[in-house]
Parts: structure tokens; C-alpha cells; sequence
């Protein structure tokens, strides 16, 4: 799929993001590949007579966004899902409005995901329960799915669907909520809410298959308009796996993604003595789709993450894991022997050494290049920074998330826990952590611009500040977003900076985001979209100048 003839931009500020974060004026593609970089002259001189010369008029070139940690698969259904966002909703009587709207025209009997809900944001400040979901969906199975994906609100006929009632233990690593006399609320924590996610996902998915793939490529040209050119699915189960596959075979990916592993479930724990799942992680991939990582998840949201707090000079304890701490350490050392690289979710400090100590327990005696990443650490230690440096972590964090979630992990954090700072990026940054940007969407926005002002002001949408110091600069945020990001992802070989050799994946903005005011940096955008070369993405000329 490589261009046609050599397109030169030119009269561009164009971040190049390579190691000495060149900025030069000009840039040539060339089938498929950024063929050379500098001066005007020196790009005209490169490029073929037949070249299509593009004067940008002074807009900034950027390498295309790197989402390493993004929920592709679960955000392609948003568009037949119920959309229960707060904000802008911020009553339950919205939500609940809104699911029974959705439901009177929805076969009776078939699954309703909806998605977006998140009780901080609602006045009521409470889950909906079975018997209110009850009321507004009689005939078909409703799976509620907290904003975090961490729980699950559900009515009775999906608790029957997926065959849980009072009889029904809870299931490690998860929790059924019940009333005093024992019957399940329709409240799922963690683990619980598992067969819920598979069953609803999968009923979606296989209505129709090719629709299936439709709205993929669809949610992906959503991308595309915010200048994302490459993505790292961080929850792929076999039947996402195959969803991506079927897309890549009917050349429907129109950019690239990195398929993370889970378990057989969204939060079950990992086996890698199954030849199955082995199989799944190491299948070789595609010129748009890539697998080879096993996505664990260390620590859960509810009750709470992994965190050791500090009282009266002691430590204490809060949350709780999925795994005993020493399986985390052989998962990982097995990983290695098996050559697949890991993403670990670890969100509170806790889960943070353990991930460390893990991957400390993993390198022993051995040499590996394969990637060790982080997921999150929304609540750690400016002083866990060294460490994590020195182990090679790739950290996948997600500062944007402070502008939808900033309270909540504040609360997590609690009071006079002067040790902790959510998103710590900017003490991780300085004590040399290679550190990458990613949205967590549909958990928060999936916007770069839109994150990249959140971690340049760290201000949540409530207006609270989420720990100011731990602020990192424009230039800093968009080394994340890209070559970073492509180390995390495996791919700095590939793309992440515009760099001859590298793929042709380039984005076209209308201001310089690292110079431009800061309030500036958030409405920034997107004019064009280039993948392999190709425009993907074109602003309609009415919105645009060029
Ligand atoms: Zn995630």
C-alpha cells in the first residue's frame, strides 16, 4: 500500500522527536517511508521531478500518535452501546432515561452494553441497582459498565443470563454484591463482572461479523482525525483477537495495532503452561497488526488499588491484588524464557514494587530485550522513580485520566499521604524513566491534544489541581506520545519519530504545540493524517486552510 509519487512538505515547523529533537522545515515521503528531512532545499533536491510539493504555510509536522494503552475493541461498540457519559449526564435518572430509551427499540432478549458510567460524576453519588435496571429494561440483558470497566452494573435478566444468584460464590479476585438477605444487588466487582463482559462483548460481536469489523474501521478513522496512527489494545482476549484478525485480513486496519494479551477473561489471572494461550500471544503478525505481549493485571480499582499508606510512621496496607505476589514474579520470568514481552497493570505504589520486583526477579541472570512495561501507576512514589529507571521499565502512563478521574484518585490516595502523588510523570521523567503516553480510553478522552494539555496543567474538569509539580512540558509530553510510545510498543524501529527509513506515519497540526500558549495546546488541530505514506486523514477544506 505505498504512495504513489513523493509528496514534500515544506515552510513546516516539523518536530522530528529523534534524539536530539531536531526541528527542521522539511520532509519527503516517499513509498511509504520518510525519505529525507531538512531544509527545503535540501528535501527538493531528494524528491523526484514528478513530486507532489505541499507548502504547509508554516503548520508543524509531527510523528503520528502512538496510543500504547487504549481499549479499541471495547470502544468500536460504543456507537450500539447506550451511552450513559457523566458528564455531560449527571443524574441516575439520566442514565436510567437512557437505557430505557435504548431498550424500546433493541430486540427483546438481546444483550445492551452501556458504557460511560461513573458514580463520582452522578449527584445521586450511588450505582444504579437490578431492580431500578429492572424497571427500564424488561426484556433485554443490561450490562452497565462503570467508566473505570472495573465494575458492572447489571439487572436481572443478565444476572440469569450469565447464571449468578444467591447461590453463587464469589469468584476469586471479584466480589457479588448482595443485600442483607443475601441476594445479589446487580452490583459486580472485578472477577465477578467477568462473564458479563464476555457474554455481552461477544453477543455484539458475532450479530454480525462484518458489521463487527465496520465499526472497528469506523472507531479507527476516529483515530485518525486526532492524528493516532498506530494503537496498543491493552485487553485482547481470544475473541478480540480474532475480531482484529478478520479486520487485518479484509485490509480493514487502516493504521496499526499492537494486540496485548489477556487471560480468557478481562481481569482473570494469566496461565502460561497453556499451549493455547502461548499460542494466541506468539503468533506472528502482520504489516498492521502485532501481538507477542501478555497484558497481566496486577491490582484491582475496587475496593480499592494496591497502596501502602503511611500512619503514625507506619506502614498500612489498603486494596487488594488478583495475584499472590509471587506469581506475578514467575509470570514474567516465564514470559522471558518464552520470549514475549509484558504489560503489567499496577495502579497504587504496592502493585508498583510488585511489578518491579517482578521484573528484577525476571532479568536475573538472563539478557533480554524484551519489553517491560508499566500500566498506570496512578498512585506511586516520586521515590520508586530510581528503581524503575534503572530496571529499564517502559511506563505507560495516563496524566489525562486526571481530568475525568483526578478526585477519585485523591480519594484513593486519602489524607496527609505526602509520600504519594498521582501520575508522579514528572519525577519519573527526571530520574531517567522512558516514559509514554497513553488514554486508557473509553476510560477518558482519546484525543492526544486533549491529553497533552491535562499533563502540561494538570487541572481536573472539576477544577481541582492533581498534583501540579508532577506537571511535564509540551516537548516532554509529545516525546511520549511518540517515539516513547513506540519503544513501549516494540515498534521505535518502525516509527515514533520522522526520521529517514522510518514508516511515512506523520501528522499535520495547525500550531506548533510545543511553543503555542498553553490554554492553546488542547483545541489544537488535526489538518492531516498520513499512515505508509498515504493521506488517511484530511480536515474538510471549509475547516481548513490547507
Ligand atoms: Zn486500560
Amino acid at each position: 500500500m505505498a504512495q504513489a509519487r513523493d509528496i514534500a512538505f515544506i515552510n513546516a515547523v516539523v518536530r522530528t522527536v529523534d534524539p536530539r529533537d531536531t526541528v527542521a522545515q522539511a520532509v519527503l515521503l516517499r513509498d511509504g517511508r520518510i525519505a529525507a528531512v531538512g531544509s527545503a532545499a535540501e528535501v527538493r533536491a531528494v524528491a523526484g521531478a514528478d513530486a507532489e510539493i505541499v507548502d504547509l504555510g508554516g503548520a508543524t509536522v509531527v510523528p503520528g500518535f502512538i496510543d500504547a494503552h487504549n481499549h479499541l475493541s471495547i470502544a468500536a461498540f460504543a456507537p450500539e452501546c447506550v451511552d450513559c457519559s457523566t458528564p455531560p449526564k449527571s443524574t441516575l435518572a439520566e442514565v436510567l432515561e437512557a437505557i430505557e430509551q435504548h431498550c424500546r427499540s433493541a430486540p427483546p432478549g438481546q444483550w445492551v452494553r452501556a458504557m460511560g458510567f461513573n458514580l463520582a460524576h452522578v449527584r445521586e453519588m450511588r450505582n444504579p441497582t437490578r431492580f431500578e435496571l429492572d424497571e427500564v429494561a424488561p426484556d433485554n440483558p443490561v450490562f452497565l459498565i462503570d467508566a473505570s470497566c472495573h465494575a458492572g452494573f447489571v439487572n436481572s435478566l443478565a444476572l440469569a443470563r450469565v447464571g449468578i444468584d444467591e447461590h453463587t460464590p464469589d469468584p476469586a479476585g471479584g466480589e457479588i454484591e448482595r443485600d442483607k438477605i443475601g441476594v445479589p444487588t446487580g452490583v459486580l466487582y472485578e472477577n465477578a463482572a467477568n462473564p458479563l463482559h464476555s457474554h455481552s462483548w461477544s453477543d455484539y460481536a458475532e450479530r454480525d461479523w462484518d458489521r463487527s469489523v465496520d465499526l472497528l474501521h469506523a472507531k479507527m478513522q476516529e483515530y485518525l482525525a486526532v492524528g493516532i496512527t498506530f494503537v496498543g489494545d491493552a485487553m485482547v482476549t481470544s475473541k478480540s483477537a480474532q475480531l482484529y484478525r478478520t479486520a487485518d485480513r479484509q485490509g480493514k486496519l487502516p493504521f496499526g495495532v499492537q494486540m496485548l494479551h489477556a487471560a480468557d477473561h478481562f481481569f482473570d489471572t494469566h496461565d502460561l503452561r497453556r499451549p493455547d494461550i502461548i499460542d494466541r500471544i506468539k503468533e506472528p503478525g502482520s504489516e498492521r497488526l502485532v501481538g507477542g505481549t501478555m497484558k497481566i493485571f496486577v491490582d484491582r480499582a475496587y475496593p480499592a488499588p494496591a497502596i501502602d499508606k503511611m500512619h503514625h510512621g507506619c506502614c498500612a496496607h489498603t486494596g487488594a491484588a488478583f495475584y499472590p505476589k509471587a506469581e506475578v514474579g514467575r509470570l514474567a520470568r516465564r514470559a522471558v524464557e518464552l520470549d514475549i514481552a509484558t504489560a503489567i497493570h499496577g495502579m497504587g505504589n504496592c502493585a508498583v514494587n510488585t511489578v518491579m520486583d517482578a521484573y528484577a526477579q525476571s532479568r536475573r541472570g538472563r539478557s533480554t530485550d524484551a519489553v517491560l512495561r508499566l500500566e498506570h501507576a496512578f498512585v506511586a512514589e516520586p521515590a520508586q522513580a530510581p528503581r524503575m529507571a534503572d530496571l529499564g521499565i517502559d511506563l505507560v502512563a495516563n496524566p489525562g485520566l486526571a481530568w475525568l478521574w483526578g478526585e477519585v484518585f485523591d480519594m484513593w490516595r486519602g489524607e496527609c499521604q505526602h509520600h504519594l502523588k498521582l501520575f508522579p510523570v514528572r519525577s519519573m521523567i527526571d530520574a531517567g524513566v522512558r516514559v509514554s503516553l497513553g488514554s486508557d480510553h473509553p476510560c477518558g478522552s482519546f484525543t492526544p491534544a486533549e491529553i497533552i494539555w491535562t499533563a502540561v496543567t494538570r487541572v481536573s474538569s472539576k477544577g481541582m489541581p492533581v498534583d501540579p509539580e508532577e506537571a511535564i512540558t509540551a516537548a516532554e509530553a509529545l516525546r511520549a506520545y511518540t517515539i516513547n510510545a513506540a519503544h513501549a510498543s516494540n515498534r521505535a524501529a518502525e516509527e515514533g519519530s520522522i526520521e529517514t527509513g522510518k514508516r511515512a506515519n506523520v501528522v499535520v497540526l495547525d500550531r506548533d504545540i510545543v511553543t503555542c500558549p498553553t490554554d492553546d495546546i488542547r483545541s489544537a488541530q488535526v489538518l492531516r493524517t498520513y499512515v505508509d505514506g498515504e493521506c488517511a486523514y484530511r480536515r474538510p477544506v471549509a475547516a481548513a486552510a490547507i
